[in-house]
């Protein structure tokens, strides 16, 4: 990371990190807008984000424009190699990347490792995918006239705009650039000024592995930064991660170019409990689906349905699971649940949840703080019983410690409450009945179901949701894909 200047304030700790890396170089600007970054679990100020200027957004952009050509031409397997190199790097990395990322995000110690184990698997995934022939391979078509032969092939798309949030910056960065990369795509990135110092770190291992100086760029600061990089008429294609909200003026955006767009954005998923579910089970996986990452996941199952004949005996197992979450600073593997990532984050959820409150949703029970979480941006986890369908804690992503829980009698109302949203991310299903499983799985709207399972990701399952969720998937064949420009040929075959 480079820290090579210092805030008067604080001189003796906090950094201050460039508005941009260009080709390897790191570009500080004298008086440069700059964003506090905070240490989310002390709410300490530990440094500085500057913000990037029209002037290093075009280099930036310049520079993996000119360092396309040669990117592009390299073989697969030197690629592979490359990303491969990037994985073994983040592993033996791990300590400092796990503690970065407690540092900025508060996160507990297993969920700052699980970050560095997500986003290893994803370079080590894509750099697997290089290394198997038919991944890049033309392939041929049959076709009804043997004259001629058709193929279908693959060619990167060009100069990539990635644009990250800082709910899980590493994991974001990792399922953008590896495939990216791994396509022969060059990249510009925006990472969340809130949590960077997490990407810096990570492009400096990227550098170490051998990516030539140009492929990789940064560009620092807030959606005014990023919303200039997606004008800018020399990016090919836009991966974008963040808000409904925002996402909607990134295709604003990339309309005018015709630019290829990747969006994963909110959600508002649901948990569904029939009656011949193990409770005890389904309690677990409705603490991870709605308080992991203190409920700041795109995926968060904070709509929890339960079935009438098991209401109770949910209610009581969940209640005694909420009130022993430990919510605390980093420290060791008691700390199931860490901060939320900013002063601001923390009040807009309380304000939406006292705005729910307010239109008639009543809170059944909370959690608690542990005595260290000091001034930490903490927030005790919620839950709210049988909110009104147009109430907002129901309807609208909290993006917070909140959940809700309704009773359901049958499964064509479960299903249509769990689709009666205008998101479609995830759904978790806890049943012992297959048949009801399949059932649920073809019926709800949703990018990726759990049946009895937690929220497993893997480099191998696409990710990406219906509707406002967004459009287009990472991980994956398709997360490559998305990278290429699929083309075709046809040739006389004489
Ligand atoms: P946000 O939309 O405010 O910002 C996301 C990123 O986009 C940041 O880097 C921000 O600076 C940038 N940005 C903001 N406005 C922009 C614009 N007009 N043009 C280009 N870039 C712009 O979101 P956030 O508050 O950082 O993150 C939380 C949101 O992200 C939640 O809604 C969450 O559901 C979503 N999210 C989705 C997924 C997913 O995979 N579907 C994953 C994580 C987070």
């Amino acid at each position: 990371m480079t820290t090579t200047t210092t805030h008067q304030a604080t001189a003796a700790t906090t950094f201050t990190l460039p508005a941009a890396t260009i080709s390897g170089t790191p570009h500080q600007i004298a008086n440069a807008e700059k964003t506090p970054i905070h240490n989310a679990a002390t709410g300490a100020l530990i440094g500085w984000q500057e913000h990037a200027t029209a002037t290093e957004i075009d280099a930036a952009v310049k520079a993996a424009h000119a360092s396309l050509p040669a990117w592009r031409a390299t073989s697969p397997t030197t690629r592979g190699k490359i990303l491969k190199k990037i994985a073994e790097l983040i592993e033996s990395d791990r300590d400092r990347l796990a503690a970065m990322q407690m540092q900025v995000s508060g996160k507990p110690p297993f969920e700052a490792n699980l970050d560095v184990s997500d986003a290893a698997a994803t370079f080590s995934y894509y750099a697997d995918l290089c290394a198997t022939a038919s991944t890049f391979a033309a392939e041929p078509i049959e076709l009804p006239d043997n004259t001629v032969t058709g193929e279908r092939h693959y060619e990167p798309v060009g100069v990539a705009a990635l644009i990250v949030p800082w709910n899980f910056p590493m994991v974001t960065t990792a399922w953008k650039t590896a495939p990216a990369l791994a396509a022969g795509c060059t990249v510009v990135l925006k990472p969340s000024e809130f949590t960077s110092p997490v990407e810096h770190m990570l492009a400096a291992i990227i550098a170490e592995a051998g990516v030539p100086d140009g492929v990789v760029n940064i560009v620092n600061g807030g959606g005014a930064v990023g919303a200039q990089l997606t004008a800018h008429p020399l990016i090919d294609k836009i991966s974008f991660t963040g808000s409904t909200a925002s996402g909607k003026k990134v295709m604003q955006a990339a309309a005018e170019d015709m630019k290829r767009v990747t969006l994963e954005l909110g959600g508002k998923s649901a948990l569904i409990v029939r009656a011949d579910a193990d409770i005890e089970r389904a309690v677990s996986l409705a603490i991870g689906g709605a308080f992991a990452n203190a409920g700041q996941m795109c995926s968060a199952t904070a709509r929890i349905l339960v079935h009438d004949d098991v209401y109770r005996k949910f209610m009581a197992a969940f209640e005694s699971a909420v009130r022993a979450i430990v919510v605390a600073p980093p420290r060791g593997d008691d700390v199931a649940m860490g901060p939320l990532v900013s002063a601001a984050q923390r009040e807009r959820v309380q304000s939406l949840l006292a705005q729910g409150v307010d239109a008639g949703a009543s809170v059944a029970f909370s959690g608690q703080l542990d005595a260290a979480c000091g001034d930490g941006f903490f927030m005790a986890p919620v839950v709210v019983a049988e909110p009104a369908a147009d109430n907002v804690l129901w309807s609208d992503e909290v993006f917070g410690p909140v959940a809700c829980v309704k009773s359901f009698r049958t499964d064509d109302e479960a299903i249509a409450l769990a689709n009666d949203t205008r998101y479609g991310l995830v759904a978790t299903v806890v049943t012992a009945d297959q048949d009801a499983a399949r059932r649920y799985k073809a019926q709800l709207r949703a990018g990726l179901v759990w049946i009895n399972t937690p929220q497993l990701i893997f480099p191998q399952v696409c990710w990406g949701g219906l509707g406002l969720s967004g459009i287009g998937r990472e991980l994956g064949l398709a997360g490559l894909r998305s990278y290429q420009e699929l083309r075709h040929s046809i040739a006389d075959a004489s």
